[in-house]
């Protein structure tokens, strides 16, 4: 997820209070919905849908087509499931053309805008409106609540961030400072370290801060403590990894549970939808968010499949009035449990999410360099329709790139390859680019923007040496 936006400009005095009362009400309102009967759920979703579905239909061009050419009016669509009944949206149709899943209706408001490159590489621009962000923003408390019962106390526990700078969640959060009173309690003189520093400077960060939670890209945490045990060097471990459900490699996972004994769950949310589903304290699952997301899990043809069957993440966000996204197919992969969870949370959950694969390219002196950083560089070139960087040895790489023919072919190359010479520490590297029409799926037919033949090779390496 990437986003480059100037801080926006704070509210006033008296729409920051309205915007932090109905943040606080969605907390109490949303206290008990994890235990609730299913019935309940059902009932609050239903009513959410009709909402959504009857704004979209007045208001978003895309839906509005679709429902017509189908013949559909809202009121045919009451529930969750006959939410499918609307054609399945891929990333591709968001990312070439976002206006057209954009309400009419939010021109005048403030808007929270987020854009991602994401699993499939599309450069995606996804709007928020601010009842949408502050029912997000509620939903975290569940989540802190969560983080509460593993580490066996409510208050006082340190978080650190691992993220890059300038991501998704510094735009999240300065949208809530501009907005309301609400200060993330991690976000105030905030706590971070980035991929783009070094092993040993983020070490020393660690090592000072001493926190209970390290919080974000869970492939980059695997990768600094498994540095920090081959190379002898001391560091503070963590009660719990939390990370952003993507695919944490097994090597990682063992690494921080069984050598360093560090609990490691994971939260799933994206642009498209800010809050999608949490993991409990057992683990295991993730249960959904179902006053936020409907998510259903489909096969190719969009057909929903059976709790425990294994296919694609659909969602369909409740919330967001800005830009809707219903019937969505996100990219990933997951099953649906068809069991109880133990931890007595009624909410639907996911089974073995299989989200996107963090990427982390190897660097010749031992250092990582994390795809979010390496592709936010890339992207911002102007006219990159859709890239993918292959790492073909050490210290060579190829940008496979569609382009727009915004810059000319000769310019292009140049800024993309200072880009990632930037991004990369400016360090001796031979990068190729290589101009395509169009960048297709490898063979099982998911599209990965980071391909790194070194890290394949490494992997059998490090699985040898733990
Ligand atoms: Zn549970």
């Amino acid at each position: 997820m990437t986003a480059s936006l100037a801080a926006p400009a704070r509210a006033t005095l008296p729409s920051r209070l309205s915007w932090t009362a109905f943040t606080l009400q969605e907390v109490v309102r949303g206290w008990r919905l994890p235990y609730a009967p299913a019935a309940r759920i059902d009932a609050l979703q239903a009513r959410r849908v009709r909402a959504i579905v009857a704004h979209a239909y007045a208001t978003v061009p895309f839906y509005r087509d679709a429902m017509n050419e189908r013949g559909l009016v809202p009121g045919d669509i009451r529930s969750a499931a006959d939410l499918s009944l609307l054609p399945l949206v891929t990333g591709a149709a968001l990312a070439a053309d976002p206006w057209r899943f954009r309400s009419t209706a939010v021109a005048h408001e403030p808007l929270l805008e987020l854009t991602t490159s994401g699993t499939t590489g599309h450069a995606k621009r996804i709007w928020w409106d601010r009842a949408a962000v502050f029912r997000a923003r509620a939903a975290g408390v569940h989540q802190r609540r969560i983080i509460s019962e593993i580490l066996g106390r409510s208050r006082g526990s340190r978080v650190l961030l691992v993220v890059r700078r300038g991501g998704t969640g510094d735009d999240v959060r300065a949208f809530h400072d501009a907005h309301s009173l609400l200060a993330d309690p991690s976000a105030s003189g905030i706590a971070a370290i980035s991929p783009e520093d070094a092993f040993e400077h983020n070490r020393s960060i660690v090592n000072h801060l001493r926190p209970d939670v390290l919080m974000g890209f869970g492939s980059y945490v695997g990768a600094l403590y498994r540095w920090a045990q081959r190379s002898g060097r001391a560091i503070h471990v963590p009660k719990l990894v939390w990370h952003g459900g993507e695919q944490l490699p097994d090597v990682d996972a063992e690494l921080l549970a069984q050598r360093f004994g560090i609990a490691v769950r994971s939260s799933y949310q994206a642009c498209e939808a800010l809050r999608i589903a949490v993991e409990c304290p057992p683990g295991g699952g993730l249960h959904v968010y179902a006053d936020q997301v409907v998510v259903r899990i489909a096969d190719d043809a969009g057909r929903t499949v059976a709790p425990g069957q294994r296919g694609q993440v659909v969602l369909s966000c409740l919330t967001n009035r800005a830009t809707v996204l219903l019937n969505y197919a996100i990219g990933d992969v997951a099953s649906m449990a068809s069991e109880p969870c133990a931890c007595g949370r009624t909410l639907p959950r996911l089974e073995r999410l299989e989200g996107r694969a963090d990427d982390l390219v190897r660097l010749p002196d031992g250092e990582v360099a994390h795809d979010s950083v390496l592709l936010s560089r890339l992207y911002a070139v102007p006219g990159v329709v859709r890239l993918q960087l292959v790492q073909e040895t050490l210290d060579r790489f190829t940008i496979r790139v569609a382009h727009t023919a915004e810059l000319d072919e000769a310019t292009l190359r140049e800024r993309l390859t200072s880009a990632l010479r930037d991004a990369l520490g400016g360090r001796d590297v031979r990068i190729d680019v290589a101009i395509a029409d169009r960048l297709a799926p490898d063979a099982s037919g998911k599209f990965r923007t980071v391909v790194s033949r070194v890290r394949d090779g490494a992997t059998t390496v490090d699985s040898a040496t733990r």
